[in-house]
């Protein structure tokens, strides 16, 4: 089973539907043609676009995406930024090539923090570190090895116990923690929005158009929209887990479902319940557990579950993501979410990304495995500096290659017995 060729969802983004609405939004309605189309504009497509624009500003770069800006994917995640590699990815045993990742996200989260600052991008963009934290003894196995990655690339963290936990976070959910400074917070809608909207004016983005087809005819892309085609010299798919509906990395990556919810701001008198710190974000320590955040307005958001292809119904998910957050915080009493809502991951095996040429004149970067706000920046530009002949660091060497998947059912029956066994195992950080 290959998938649609674009994501369609049920619910709205919760992010977006706190910004005030958008007056315009630009669907292509005609045929044109441009030197490179990039399909999908998230954090990649983006990227990719403002990369081309400063190699070639008189080249036309078009990006078209399915969704609307800040309300499609890109806008539905729970807006961590992570300066250092993902806790899943730490690996102390290969510390040189972490190194050398960490560097290069690191600067990359700077290019974002830079192009937020230049161009005034108002989406509460903050250094607010992030905790890690566990509840259970498989989530304590996963703190201690990052701790050990922490520890052998001479990162700063700080461990924290339970009754420290409370004092900053208001919850005795956690056993044991480890605070990181190298992780920003944002609002993800208002700085997709933000980004979009500062595009160099070489580049021009077409929302609610999907690209349904692609087809090579002598030297460039014929692609398909319900309104209008592009011809393109070049494309790039940057359209995530999708981007196998259009026949690239069938075999390697899938489109992981996963939800978040948000509440209203909350009393005063509950959010002086909540801790010392103001604005905080826990992830999980095992990567079935829960992401929490605390954003800066007063409100509690709740990330978990994964679904398999599609989205489960969203209204037996806020009663599970409910129970999970008042399972932290029972002060809370009845919980009432203002936005409920899912987003499409793009998973694969090995956690690697497919990056690089897919074919002539195709080149991709999907695969963000539920981190790929800065790596997907970082993926965009080189894969750019890579197609204009630059010489690029070796990405496939340092961040992977998207691992083979055996065909469906297969696939399908293997990721839901893994998905029962890590269940068990991390049912206590859920
Ligand atoms: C609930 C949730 C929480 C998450 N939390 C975090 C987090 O805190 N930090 C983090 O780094 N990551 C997080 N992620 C993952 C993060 O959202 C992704 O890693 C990131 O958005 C990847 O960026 P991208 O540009 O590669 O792909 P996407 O953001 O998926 O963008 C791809 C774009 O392509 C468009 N598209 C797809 N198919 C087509 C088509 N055929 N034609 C045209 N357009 C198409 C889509 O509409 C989309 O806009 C989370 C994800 C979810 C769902």
């Amino acid at each position: 089973m290959s998938g649609p060729p674009y994501p369609s969802y049920q619910s709205e983004c919760g992010w977006n539907a706190l910004l005030p609405k958008r007056e315009h939004v630009e669907v292509l309605a005609n045929d044109t043609r441009c030197d490179v189309a990039i399909i999908g504009a998230g954090y990649t497509g983006l990227s990719a676009a403002r990369q081309w624009a400063r190699h070639a500003p008189d080249d036309q770069v078009l990006v078209l995406d399915s969704s609307e800006i800040g309300e499609g994917n890109p806008g539905r995640n729970s807006g961590f930024l992570l300066e250092i590699a993902l806790a899943n990815d730490a690996n102390a045993k290969q510390l040189e090539r972490m190194k050398n990742c960490n560097r290069l996200i690191a600067e990359t989260m700077q290019e974002i923090r830079d192009v937020v600052q230049s161009s005034g991008i108002d989406c509460d963009l903050q250094r607010s570190g992030t905790y890690r934290a566990a509840a259970g003894t498989t989530g304590e196995m996963a703190l201690d090895q990052y701790r050990a990655f922490l520890e052998a690339a001479e990162l700063p963290f700080q461990a924290l116990n339970r009754d420290q936990l409370e004092q900053k976070l208001g919850t005795r959910f956690y056993r044991r923690g480890l605070y990181s400074p190298h992780c920003y917070l944002a609002q993800p809608a208002a700085l997709i929005r933000g980004l979009a909207k500062k595009l160099p004016p070489s580049v021009t983005v077409y929302e609610r158009t999907p690209v349904t087809q692609m087809a090579q005819i002598d030297d460039c892309w014929i692609l398909t929209t319900p309104q209008g085609s592009v011809r393109a010299g070049k494309v790039i798919l940057a359209n995530n887990a999708f981007c196998k509906g259009l026949g690239t990395g069938r075999s390697r990556v899938v489109a992981m479902y996963t939800y978040a919810a948000l509440t209203g701001r909350l009393p005063d008198e509950l959010l002086a319940s909540l801790g010392s710190d103001k604005c905080w974000g826990v992830l999980p320590a095992h990567r079935l557990g829960s992401t929490l955040r605390r954003t800066s307005d007063g409100r509690l958001l709740v990330r978990s579950f994964y679904g398999y292809e599609r989205e489960a119904d969203n209204q037996l998910i806020a009663r599970m993501l409910g129970d999970n957050l008042l399972r932290r915080f029972p002060q809370l009493g009845k919980v009432k979410f203002e936005h409920v809502w899912s987003g499409a991951t793009g998973f694969t095996f090995n956690g690697a990304p497919i990056w690089g040429e897919a074919g002539p004149r195709l080149f991709v970067s999907a695969g963000c495995n539920g981190g790929g706000v800065v790596k997907g920046t970082l993926f965009g530009r080189v894969l750019v500096d890579k197609m204009f002949g630059l010489p690029v660091p070796d990405m496939n060497q340092l961040f992977g290659q998207a691992s083979w998947m055996p065909p469906e059912p297969l696939r399908r029956i293997g990721f839901h017995a893994v998905a029962a066994l890590e269940r068990r195992r991390g049912l206590a950080e859920v």
